[in-house]
């Protein structure tokens, strides 16, 4: 799996590779990142995240 394209989801605590154009893996980490909210884990409820 060599993917240039893979990255890691901008929300800090969340786990999860990010392709493509997005920088979140989901909604969820999008709107926790964008309102500033600092968690140890994340809610994405992907399965690196669980
Ligand atoms: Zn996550
Ligand atoms: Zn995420």
């Amino acid at each position: 799996m060599a993917d240039d394209n893979a990255r890691k989801c901008k929300h800090g605590g969340c786990s999860c590779t990010v392709s493509g154009d997005s920088d979140y893996c989901s909604e969820y980490c999008e709107n926790a990142h964008k309102s500033g909210v600092t968690e140890i884990g994340c809610g994405c409820e992907h399965d690196p995240c669980r």
